[in-house]
């Protein structure tokens, strides 16, 4: 068998792998990620019958998902986590109602194909979806094939985080002979939500009405914070997520202490002085957020908190607080070097970064790195072997290969679990408790979480 990958788009979200020599004359294509600019047709060549057996997808974020039905064709897949499936249809009604393009829903709804372990595809490729932090939902996959009575295994990370994230966990680490990680990192996760968090309380518990607006996802983790934040204070206050954002809460069956899911709602009364109210989209100039954000906009004594991914859009004439925070809940580069260096992988191949910050990853990370720059199609296992990029010299990869992995990690098990949610963890979901006033300065003597079993930050 030969593998090779390509990237399907300019920002290189997408990345399509072909499978040769698993089914006789056919070429099994698998697209991870439709991102923008994705085009299948371009990218499969039926002439040479080639195939799009199916999509990976791996979380629902617009950038991973935006050319989802394009390029659906004839008995392609989507191949998701069971968790994904029952949050895609908000998460597409939503951005149907926000943006001028619109989404095949019924198309997408009956392609997708949930995998609760694992599924077999094309009778040769395991595929096993596995958490992978960054998002509730969020899926790394792992995908393993039969080789002279061995077992190879290629780990596809998503964006991930090694965090918890509202419960679920971080992405776990098993036998990996080839990784195909994301570039994408970010440094200031855990300052900037537990920033959020306490001046959301601040506000909250003083009885200002506060609004915080965030994407949907965001608002469901933001709300798990809060509600149990909320928990370790003796405030009466209450966490109201309301409209499109609580459908998401609900879906996934989140039960939050001190928090109300509101998805109907008159703007009026869910606002006010005894509520945290989150609510999407992150700018507050259009849908939910608008309506409720125009309930506090000229009140000096309230609130606005903004959880936004950049430095963008103003917003008009407004008497209340805002206070803007950028929460990007990527792995810090640290986490990104020290996750290779735990799954201690043959090589590595980068997605979701291009140009210098993609190459410079071929210097950054101990094992063989493919990087380019272009979007030709590269061969990584040829024949049995996994074959390393030509620009790696031999001296540099003897060093790769005599290089010890620290802990030897467990193989992949498929799991029915493994999206389940674990117990409360706020440390571990990147909240610096210390650093938030209304809880640290709780004298209970019941005070049940030690700060010191605080994971490593951002491992
Ligand atoms: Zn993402
Ligand atoms: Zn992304």
């Amino acid at each position: 068998m030969n593998i090779s990958f390509k990237y399907a788009n300019r920002s290189n979200t997408s990345v399509l792998l072909k499978f040769d020599g698993i089914i006789d004359n056919q070429t099994l294509c698998l697209l991870v990620d439709a991102g923008e600019g994705t085009d299948v047709d371009s990218l499969i060549n039926e002439d040479e019958n080639e195939f799009l057996a199916g999509i990976l997808l791996t979380h629902l974020h617009l950038d991973h998902y935006i050319s989802l039905d394009e390029n659906l064709r004839d008995n392609t897949r989507i191949y998701t986590s069971k968790e994904n499936e029952k949050i895609l249809n908000t998460v597409l009604s939503e951005a149907n109602s926000n943006r001028t393009n619109s989404f095949n829903t019924h198309q997408i709804q009956s392609s997708v194909t949930p995998i609760t372990d694992s599924i077999t595809i094309g009778d040769a490729l395991t595929i096993t979806p596995v958490p992978a932090g960054h998002t509730p939902g969020a899926t790394g996959f792992y995908i393993q094939f039969g080789s002279d009575g061995d077992t190879e295994t290629i780990l596809i990370t998503g964006d991930f985080t090694r965090r918890t994230v509202a419960g679920y966990s971080g992405l776990p680490l098993h036998e990996t002979d080839t990784l195909i990680l994301t570039g994408a990192t970010a440094d200031s996760f855990q300052d900037s939500i537990t920033s959020a968090l306490d001046k959301a309380l601040e506000h909250g518990v003083s009885g200002s009405p506060t609004l915080v607006t965030a994407s949907g996802l965001n608002c469901v983790h933001f709300t798990y914070l809060l509600g149990h934040l909320l928990d370790r204070t003796s405030s009466p206050s209450q966490v109201n997520i309301v409209g499109q954002a609580a459908k998401l809460y609900d879906a996934l069956g989140y039960a939050v202490p001190n928090v109300n899911s509101i998805q109907e709602y008159d703007a009026g009364n869910v606002v006010g002085e005894s509520y945290i109210t989150v609510s999407g989209p992150d700018i507050p100039n259009s849908g939910g957020a608008k309506l409720l954000f125009d309930e506090i906009r000229h009140d000096p004594n309230a609130g606005l908190i903004q959880l936004v991914s950049g430095d963008r859009g103003d917003i008009a004439d407004s008497q209340c607080t805002i206070n803007r925070y950028v929460t990007v809940n990527h792995p810090t580069m640290e986490t990104v070097e020290n996750t290779i260096e735990l799954l201690n992988p043959e090589q590595a191949i980068i997605t979701h970064q291009t140009g210098d910050n993609l190459e410079r990853y071929r210097d950054q990370l101990p094992t063989a790195v493919w990087a380019p720059k272009d979007n030709q199609t590269y061969t990584f296992y040829k024949d049995g072997e996994w074959t390393p990029p030509h620009w790696i010299n031999k001296e540099t990869l003897r060093k790769y290969n005599s290089s010890t992995q620290p802990i030897k990690l467990p193989a992949v098990a498929p799991d029915t679990d493994s999206f389940r949610r674990m117990g409360v963890d706020l440390g571990g979901e990147g909240v610096l408790l210390n650093n938030v006033m209304m809880v640290s300065d709780t004298n209970s003597s019941d005070y049940k979480y030690s700060t010191a079993s605080t994971p490593n930050p951002g491992v």
